[in-house]
């Protein structure tokens, strides 16, 4: 039932830029934040996250629920004060332990070790508001919405999502049931991008795959090692005969992944590389999942030396990232490339179409550079009412 008591929201940042997105969401009783993010490299404030109660002062924050794995949305994490409760979908709070692991010897804080497990549809009650994580879809897997609920209200804040993945029926399936939203807080990333790729979804992605494994011996996918339902996707077409191979990292990241995964969206074998195995994959030819670094490096390099004509690179990531020193090294010794991707990020029209399913009393649109003209330029219901609202502004709901 509603009553008068009111719920606060505060974007502390991503109301001007995509990265180091942090939402909170309040009551006289309870303060919660959702996502403490990185900035994006170059994008926007770059300044720390300075919160009173939070990262600085007496402790005054009951839990920081986050979406996902990815950077601009965790990597402020280690900055919030001991002894506030953070929370993680299960098999994206093992991911990401295993990456901060992986990087640990060069610094990196093994924080997620000590982050709180959800499970989908299994609220967490904090004071007088009750979070509820439900199942998305994005480049990072088991990434998560959450319904906030209190004093009668409903707040769905989406996180990073998309309706082009392997997910998306249930996507929509999940907002035709969400009910009525008083506030909906989601993405805009796409918002200032026209898409203009050969590629609408994970599902063309992986015919393309399927074509390029049947044309070539030797095929290598440059993606990123958290980015699960596209190598999955790669190692579902490998010609019998053939094996994936990887390193021990990336096969540790895809069998956490694997553990809960539906039967259909999981991963053909997947092969530890060592020299010793060169035997049994070079003759019959392999496909094999790479990043950045000296060891990939040296075997793309061979292959494309010894079996030019029988050799390919599929680069499948964000075509900004082709510039960084370790990827621009890989890519310029493959002289068969191809560039294979859609963004893990809702499009301009499946936002429009998603705000009209679930039509929201208010929405606020952050995770975007996209200005207040841009954001005007989307359809609404006409009973939604689009707030404008800048970081470290309250409203009231
Ligand atoms: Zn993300
Ligand atoms: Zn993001």
């Amino acid at each position: 039932m509603s009553d008068d008591k009111k719920i606060r929201v505060i974007p502390h940042r991503g109301m001007r830029q995509i990265g180091g997105v942090c939402t909170e969401i309040a009551t006289d009783e309870a303060r919660i934040l959702f996502d403490f993010g990185s900035p994006l490299e170059d994008e926007g404030d770059q300044k720390p996250l300075n919160i009173e109660g939070v990262t600085r002062g007496e402790v005054d924050c009951d839990a920081v629920f986050l979406t996902h794995y990815h950077g601009d949305h965790v990597g402020e994490v280690p900055s919030i004060k001991a002894g506030i409760p953070v929370y993680m979908q299960k098999t994206a709070r093992r991911i990401l332990q295993a990456q901060q692991e992986h990087k640990e010897c060069l610094g990196e804080v093994v924080w997620a070790s000590g982050v709180k497990e959800m499970e989908y549809g299994v609220p967490v009650i904090i004071k007088d508001l009750t979070v509820t994580p439900i199942e998305s879809d994005h480049s990072a897997i088991d990434s998560l919405m959450f319904l906030v609920e209190g004093h009668g209200k409903r707040i769905l804040l989406t996180g990073d999502y998309r309706m082009h993945g392997y997910h998306a029926e249930k996507m929509e399936e999940t907002f035709s049931n969400m009910g009525h939203i008083d506030l909906m807080i989601t993405e805009g990333t796409n918002l200032t991008k026209e898409y203009k790729g050969e590629y609408k979804t994970e599902k063309d992605v992986e015919e393309k795959f399927k074509e390029i494994k049947k044309k070539y011996k030797y095929v290598f996918l440059f993606t990123s090692s958290s980015n699960i339902d596209r190598i999955a996707a790669f190692t579902r077409h490998v010609p019998r005969g053939q094996y994936v191979v990887t390193d021990e990292y990336q096969k540790k990241i895809l069998e956490i992944a694997d553990e809960n995964r539906e039967e259909e969206l999981k991963l053909h074998k997947v092969l530890y590389y060592s020299r010793y195995l060169e035997d049994k994959i070079e003759k019959p030819g392999f496909s094999m999942v790479v990043r950045s670094g000296d060891s990939f490096y040296d075997i793309v390099k061979e292959y494309f030396e010894k079996y030019p004509d029988e050799t390919i690179l599929i680069y499948s990531m964000w075509s900004g990232y082709k510039k960084l020193p370790g990827v621009k090294r890989i890519l310029d010794i493959a002289k068969n490339q191809i560039s294979v991707h859609v963004s893990g990020h809702i499009t301009k029209e499946d936002l429009e179409h998603v705000i009209k399913i679930v039509e929201p009393d208010k929405l606020i649109i952050n995770h975007t550079s996209a200005n207040k003209r841009d954001k005007n330029t989307i359809l609404l219901p006409t009973k939604t009412k689009l707030l404008k609202v800048d970081d470290t502004d309250s409203v009231q709901i």
